[in-house]
């Protein structure tokens, strides 16, 4: 009852599972699994290990009624390479614990950030931090990755004309754009791991760093398979209604009317219809 392996997570440790263009995420090391919950939470109950249904029915209710230390007792370690304004992104989640590549120390890597021909889009017209739905025609996309690409070759080129003339690197660096790649690793315990994938699953974050967490969310999936399928079931699936929109559905099921009108009633709607949290 002591140090927790779990085969799935060992077969995929130091894995390299590729993410956009150049990057990629890989699991370093972790500390317990399903298991460490399970324990973690029956130590407080003072009651030993049960069958596999109860576990899974105990970190389930864990989950679903916010009991949220046990999953703290996880914790995972990961390499991620990705671009830095992914990384901007990423480093807002501060519970996190962190070491990124120092370009002050470092000579940086001709590593820039292209982004897929599908993935080229115009600024969204209703979302203001977000793209258009409509897909561009493959000239437009080829332009625009050419446009960027010729960019980076052109701040890397400086770049390294000022290392070769021994400028300080911490100077040197700072005409590099956002989309040169970082390094980091990156440890999480697994309740503020499913907070940060709720927020970056979401199809309101930044398509890019989607990517990194659909990734960091199969991984997790080997380490904690039960508690990663309770943050699908009521996190990353569920919604929440607000007390007008509760009062809503009871009328619905009772059949009466409720006082939802305008875009609160659209956005209900919408919400019911999608699944989605608006
Ligand atoms: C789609 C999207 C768009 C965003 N747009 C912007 C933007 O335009 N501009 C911008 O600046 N940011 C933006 N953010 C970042 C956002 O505001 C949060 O900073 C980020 O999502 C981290 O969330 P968090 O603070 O809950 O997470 P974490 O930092 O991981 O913290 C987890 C939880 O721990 C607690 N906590 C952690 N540290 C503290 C503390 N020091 N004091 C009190 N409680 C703490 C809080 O309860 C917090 O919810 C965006 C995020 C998303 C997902």
């Amino acid at each position: 009852m002591a140090h927790c392996t779990v085969p799935e997570a060992e077969a995929i440790l130091d894995r390299e599972f590729p993410v956009l263009d150049k990057g990629f995420v890989r699991l370093v090391d972790y500390l317990g699994g399903d298991e460490r919950i399970v324990q973690a939470a029956r130590v407080s109950y003072g009651k030993g290990t049960k069958t596999l249904r109860e576990d899974s029915a105990l970190i389930d209710y864990l989950l679903r009624h916010r009991h949220t230390s046990p999953f703290e007792q996880v914790v995972l370690t990961f390499h991620i390479k990705m671009p830095i304004f992914v990384a901007r992104q990423w480093v807002r989640h501060r519970t996190a614990r962190l070491n990124e590549i120092s370009g002050r120390y470092s000579v940086m890597k001709d590593d820039f950030y292209v982004p897929a021909a599908e993935d080229v889009s115009l600024q969204s017209s209703d979302n203001k931090q977000g793209r258009a739905a409509e897909a561009v025609s493959g000239g437009f996309a080829s332009d625009v990755r050419e446009s960027l690409a010729a960019g980076q070759r052109t701040a890397y080129a400086e770049y390294n004309a000022l290392i070769e003339k021994d400028v300080a690197r911490e100077l040197a660096r700072i005409n590099l754009p956002l989309s040169l790649y970082t390094e980091m690793y990156w440890q999480m315990d697994l309740h503020n791991l499913f907070h940060f994938l709720g927020l970056r699953l979401d199809s309101h974050a930044q398509k890019e760093i989607r990517d990194y967490a659909a990734v960091i969310l199969e991984i997790t999936r080997a380490v904690a398979p039960l508690a990663a399928a309770s943050f699908e079931r009521h996190i990353k699936g569920g919604v929440t209604f607000s007390s007008e929109e509760m009062e809503a559905l009871r009328a619905l099921l009772d059949g009466t009317g409720h006082s939802l009108t305008g875009k609160p009633l659209e956005r209900f709607e919408e919400k019911l219809r999608s699944g989605k949290q608006l």
